[in-house]
């Protein structure tokens, strides 16, 4: 009912009650059709804005009688709240949808085969010379460790190699000065380990050596060796060639022929190189011993007095002997690869055979 008093018009109670009432028809209409948490958020701001009907209510109410205002106040409140309420279940129930659908995408089926995981393997070299460390620990010796770059007097003078001495010629060695340089072997080892230990002194030096060489088949300028020691009274030719047999059969887990030849390493006296039997065709001839039936594996000898003296050992007291071996030439020979450039190329298609 609206009755006129002055230029204001009067609402009543009943009035503003049924504007609510349409009002609630409108939104509830509204609501229905929304599709998204943004058109609820649109019809926040058309409702419950400044601008807004319920708003617009709450101006009008300065047009109800001070009796009624209170509950007509009370109403619209009501209403305000219920509309805030919908929006806000509307809004939570949109969000709970959008999360289960997420969870839906996002499902493990664990059915899927897995993806591949490539694991790392041992380089072919890194194989052969643990191998060879492990069986040389196993027969008591303790592994040493030289430097790489090092003096000439550890690689050559103190290992008897006197300056113009016509054997330097046999390693083209890089220099770093004039007196530091790539070690050319692993026998810079021998002299420090001389100076660390008393005898007895059974050691391993495993490492890298450089050559100022031409890159071929058979050459490269650094590659691996193992060199060993054995510094004691009464140290023998028996003893090396007993240790170097009862190696070769763990190597090749069965028993191989050895044969020694007279050679010259200036830290030796006497010096020799120690053949195998062909492992490939036990002797016959084959292309992997050039038709010889032997292979070349190893220097070795007794270790030259001057060097122990260099060393600080009194060689009428001790004496010992000293072998070293090529790590790429044993792994050429165990995998049958021909070309020792192979081992440095990364090429997978070798690498993943091992
Ligand atoms: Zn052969």
């Amino acid at each position: 009912m609206v009755t006129v008093k002055g230029h204001h018009l009067i609402l009543t109670r009943i009035s503003v009650e049924e504007k609510i009432l349409s009002l609630k028809k409108t939104f509830q209409k509204d609501l229905q059709v929304v599709k998204h948490s943004k058109d609820i958020e649109q019809l926040k701001v058309k409702y419950l804005g400044r601008k807004g009907p319920i708003q617009g209510l709450m101006v009008e109410l300065r047009n109800v009688s001070p009796e009624e205002r209170p509950l007509a106040g009370k109403i619209i409140n009501e209403l305000k709240k219920e509309v805030e309420h919908l929006c806000e279940q509307a809004l939570t129930s949109f969000a709970q949808a959008e999360e289960s659908k997420q969870l839906e995408e996002e499902k493990i089926d664990v059915t899927l085969p897995g993806k591949q995981q490539f694991l790392g393997r041992r380089h072919p070299i890194r194989i052969m010379l643990h191998e060879v460390i492990d069986i040389l620990a196993g027969m008591g010796f303790s592994v040493q460790c030289g430097p790489e770059i090092d003096s000439d007097w550890y690689n050559f003078e103190g290992l008897n190699y006197p300056p113009d001495h016509p054997a330097r010629d046999m390693q083209d060695t890089f220099y770093v000065t004039e007196d530091l340089l790539l070690r050319s072997q692993t026998s810079n080892v021998q002299l420090r380990s001389m100076e660390n230990y008393n005898p007895p002194i059974r050691i391993i030096a495993p490492g890298t050596v450089f050559r100022n060489e031409n890159i071929s088949a058979r050459s490269h300028v650094f590659f691996h060796q193992v060199e060993g020691i054995y510094i004691d009274e009464g140290v023998s030719f028996g003893d090396l060639f007993a240790t170097m047999e009862e190696f070769w059969a763990k190597l090749f887990k069965k028993s191989v022929e050895t044969r020694f030849r007279p050679s010259y390493f200036p830290f030796v006296e006497p010096g020799i190189e120690v053949d195998l039997k062909c492992t490939a065709c036990e002797g016959r001839g084959c292309r992997l011993c050039k038709q010889s039936g032997w292979l070349e594996v190893c220097g070795a000898g007794m270790v030259h007095p001057e060097v122990l003296k260099n060393g600080g050992i009194d060689p009428h007291k001790y004496s010992g002997y000293a072998w070293g071996l090529g790590i790429e030439r044993l792994a050429m020979l165990r995998y049958g690869i021909s070309d020792i450039r192979m081992f440095t190329e990364n090429d997978m298609r070798l690498l993943a055979q091992f």
